[in-house]
């Protein structure tokens, strides 16, 4: 009889379905980016290198909230630890969504945080911090990472490299993913044509707030 860690069978049918997501929002190209869905002290991530449109929920790897790897074949994601020392450290974070999506790598390659030019921007915070430039795959992205989100943060920049957005699902994350790419956009957009007007920190306060009962849910 298979354990309850080996099967994580929503988690990486979610991993598994958001990875095909990310290629068709365009939020990366080949490879690039990896997804990861917390279950109590496991984690189901994407595996390393393995084309999106050809992974089942089967090739998920699982990894403990450590990295060590609990299933077999495949390999996890090469990023791991960057999703893990955030899901360790961020107890309301139950999903991490790393992507290399054009705008928002646009702004990382220039070492430029995303302002408050749209109103969206409130789904990540104040603005989309940037995180120094690591290697990838190493723990010290991990650790630059992980103090550029701080406890505020739902999403950063990864210099020259792309994005790592976080939220309380997998699905959470995506969307948080999604946000920063259209954030990232329309900032480019307004720069390009004239100078933007920056939402006042108070502004995002009342945003915040707002956000708590969007929707139908209350
Ligand atoms: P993996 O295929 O190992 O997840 O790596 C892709 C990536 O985006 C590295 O930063
Ligand atoms: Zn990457």
């Amino acid at each position: 009889m298979k354990s309850m860690v080996q099967e994580l069978t929503e988690e990486r049918t979610a991993v598994a379905e958001l990875g095909k997501r990310m290629l068709e929002q365009e939020l990366t190209k080949g490879t690039g980016g990896n997804i990861s869905a917390q279950s109590g002290d496991h984690v189901a991530i994407s595996p390393s290198g393995i084309p999106y449109d050809e992974i089942t929920p089967e090739d998920v790897p699982i990894v403990d909230l450590h990295g060590e790897q609990v299933t077999g074949e495949p390999a996890p994601s090469s990023e791991f630890r960057m999703h893990t020392d955030v899901l360790r450290e961020r107890s309301e974070v139950g999903g991490v969504v790393h992507t290399h999506s054009p705008y928002a790598s646009t702004f990382a390659s220039l070492g430029e945080p995303v302002p408050a030019s749209h109103y969206l921007i409130a789904f990540v915070g104040d603005q989309v911090p940037v995180a120094p430039y690591e290697t990838y795959g190493t723990a010290e992205l991990a650790e630059t990472a992980l103090e550029t989100l701080g406890e505020e943060y739902n999403a950063c920049l990864l210099e020259n490299h792309g994005v790592l957005a976080v939220g309380e699902s997998v699905e959470a994350a995506f969307e948080v993913a999604l946000m920063t790419e259209y954030c990232a956009r329309i900032h480019y957009q307004a720069i390009s044509v004239g100078e933007p007007n920056i939402l006042p920190d108070q502004e995002i306060d009342t945003l915040l707030d707002r956000f708590a009962d969007y929707g139908q849910d209350h």
